[in-house]
């Protein structure tokens, strides 16, 4: 079993089963409505997501798309769309587990609108934390 939590941990959740594939996502749409470069998703089934407390609020971001959030602090938690019915696409930064450098992605999908640099990041001026 693994928990997740948003920020506030006013939403706190379980998964109780296995995880089924490990995404790295490079699609336009998810870039927009994480704001992120790529989006990292597990799916799991939806029976495995177990809500220990709080409330999800949830935006439909297409008509197949709905984002499930906390209302409270507005941490994405998972996306759920009728064309991958019966799973829960947990989004993984949102997972409390200590094995989350464990859990690598399986694939990459919508490589074709991936951002060109994001193959060359591990070659940047790294520091430890933020730069003052
Ligand atoms: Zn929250
Ligand atoms: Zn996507």
């Amino acid at each position: 079993m693994v928990l997740g939590s948003c920020l506030c941990n006013a939403v706190q959740f379980k998964v109780t089963g296995d995880f089924k594939r490990i995404v790295n996502c490079h699609c336009n749409l998810c870039r927009k409505m994480n704001g992120a470069a790529f989006s990292t998703y597990v799916a799991i089934l939806q029976t495995d997501f177990e809500l220990v407390t709080g409330d999800l609020s949830f935006c439909d971001v297409t008509e197949n798309a709905r984002k499930h959030f906390c209302g409270e602090c507005g941490t994405p938690i998972f996306n759920s769309n009728p064309k991958y019915a019966g799973l829960n696409i947990l989004h993984l930064g949102c997972l409390d587990s200590d094995l989350l450098g464990e859990l690598k992605p399986d694939v990459n999908i919508y490589d074709e609108s991936k951002i060109s640099w994001l193959e060359s990041i591990s070659g940047l001026p790294t520091f430890d934390k933020a730069i003052g």
